[in-house]
């Protein structure tokens, strides 16, 4: 029997592209990517065979908009598709995000800032460069911005150089935990623009590059064998004097910077796969309780209260998620006010930490042989700790911005006292 959607349409009110987009995804995934998951998550190995079936499917220019030949998805339409890939495989949902974040960036959200004229026309012509290469030949894109640093929280210049020359730049730095390393054709790397070797380094001239995967100077170092997410294959990538022409540029300078700090909602396309997660280790529980789990002894467990009891206490929390999550990615907007992004914080603090509440309370109630290796469930509860480490919006870091900004207004300080 197909399995229902995360967000029924009619109840959650999906207009027809979304909720077509969610089933086309949905049955992909669990006719084909739901029983390659555990070979992925066991080898440690890259998605490949998922993702020949993403270009095939014509997915892969899921957020290129119409006029450049893609499906056009907006930012909801993709967080709620992405949310039924995670459901199925999380490794695949989360580089996938990586991938599409290089066309949601360059397309619907750079589409909603105000630009100059000039900036607006020479990101029309970039951006085709790259969604061409999507479409056309299946490129995969990759989005590294990790370095070890405070950059990736947002709170100092990437120390990754891109050192400006005639025909374009040469970068030079290293990115840790760089999903889809090995396996990309393009790394969109996050660095700041240089005139000199000796130039001071500014948030302000942060530069969106795509380095080809096999251009010179472009390595990929270190051991991948994490706890969870292991598909992922977040490996450490060096660029040492990789020469970039004009061209590589996803976004003329100084749109990075202000997409980042007027479009805040787009920290938030981490957190779907990890929905998905949260919304299987629920179904997971019911379907094992109810004895109906393929693989496993048909017996029965939902007569007991505790179970009923267990059950209920997911529910409640995928619940409360599921709507948080789904009012937040409704109001996402450029210049959101002090009160959507509180709930936009909240929403992603809570997305990644009942993702993992809910896998483990799964794991408590459905007992010792539910967390063998051959079922899914040991997989999910793996994946699902992931999901609060992911910079720039840790759990931490949520409830850090939540609480000043709920005890501060904007501007106010302890000298106001
Ligand atoms: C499965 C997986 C896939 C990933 N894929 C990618 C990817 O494709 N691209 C990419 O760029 N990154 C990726 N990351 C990296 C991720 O976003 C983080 O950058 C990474 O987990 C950094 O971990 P860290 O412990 O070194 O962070 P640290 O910077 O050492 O931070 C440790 C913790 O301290 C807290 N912290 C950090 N900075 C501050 C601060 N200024 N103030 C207060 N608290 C702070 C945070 O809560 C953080 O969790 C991935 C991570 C995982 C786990």
């Amino acid at each position: 029997m197909e399995d229902t959607a995360i967000f029924d349409p009619k109840s959650w009110q999906l207009d027809d592209v979304q909720s077509n987009l969610c089933r086309k995804v949905r049955n992909l995934a669990a006719t084909q990517f739901a029983s390659r998951a555990s070979g992925y998550d066991r080898a440690a190995a890259f998605p490949t065979e998922n993702y020949q079936d993403l270009h095939q499917s014509g997915l892969l220019g899921v957020c290129i908009p119409r006029e450049h030949g893609g499906l056009g998805a907006d930012l909801k339409t993709y967080m709620l598709m992405a949310s039924e890939i995670g459901r199925y495989c999380g490794a695949t949902a989360l580089t996938f995000n990586m991938h599409v974040s290089s066309c949601l960036w360059t397309g619907v959200l750079a589409d909603g800032l105000d630009l100059d004229p000039s900036i607006r026309s020479e990101l029309e012509q970039t951006r085709q460069i790259h969604y061409d290469r999507i479409i056309r030949d299946g490129a995969i894109y990759a989005q590294p911005f990790s370095e070890g640093g405070a950059a990736a929280a947002g709170k100092k210049a990437f120390g990754t150089t891109a050192l400006k020359v005639d025909d374009g730049w040469v970068v030079n730095g290293k990115k840790i935990f760089a999903s889809l390393s090995g396996h990309a054709n393009y790394y969109g790397a996050l660095c700041t623009e240089i005139e000199t070797v000796s130039s001071e380094l500014s948030r302000r001239n942060t530069m969106y590059l795509a380095i080809p995967a096999d251009a010179q100077g472009v390595s990929v170092e270190g051991e991948w064998d994490p706890l969870g997410m292991r598909g992922t294959v977040s490996r450490t990538l060096i660029f040492k004097d990789v020469h970039v022409p004009h061209s590589a540029q996803l976004m003329p300078r100084g749109v990075y910077f202000k997409a980042a700090s007027q479009w805040p909602h787009m920290f938030m396309t981490l957190t779907p796969s990890y929905m998905g997660i949260a919304q299987a280790a629920y179904d997971f529980t019911v379907c094992y309780l109810r004895g109906e789990m393929p693989g496993t002894p048909p017996v029965k467990r939902r007569m007991y209260p505790t179970k009923q009891l267990a059950v209920a206490q997911m529910r409640v929390m995928l619940e409360q998620t599921k709507s948080l999550w789904f009012q937040s990615i409704s109001e996402a907007k450029p210049n959101p006010d002090r009160e959507s992004l509180i709930r936009a914080w909240t929403a992603q603090y809570s997305v990644m930490e009942n993702a993992n509440e809910i896998a483990q309370l799964a794991i408590r109630t459905c007992g010792g042989q539910a967390m063998l290796r051959s079922l899914a469930l040991e997989r999910l509860y793996r994946d699902s700790r992931c999901g609060a480490l992911m910079l720039p919006w840790t759990a931490e870091l949520c409830l850090d911005m939540i609480g000043r900004a709920a005890l501060y207004e904007p501007g106010e300080t302890e000298d106001d006292d």
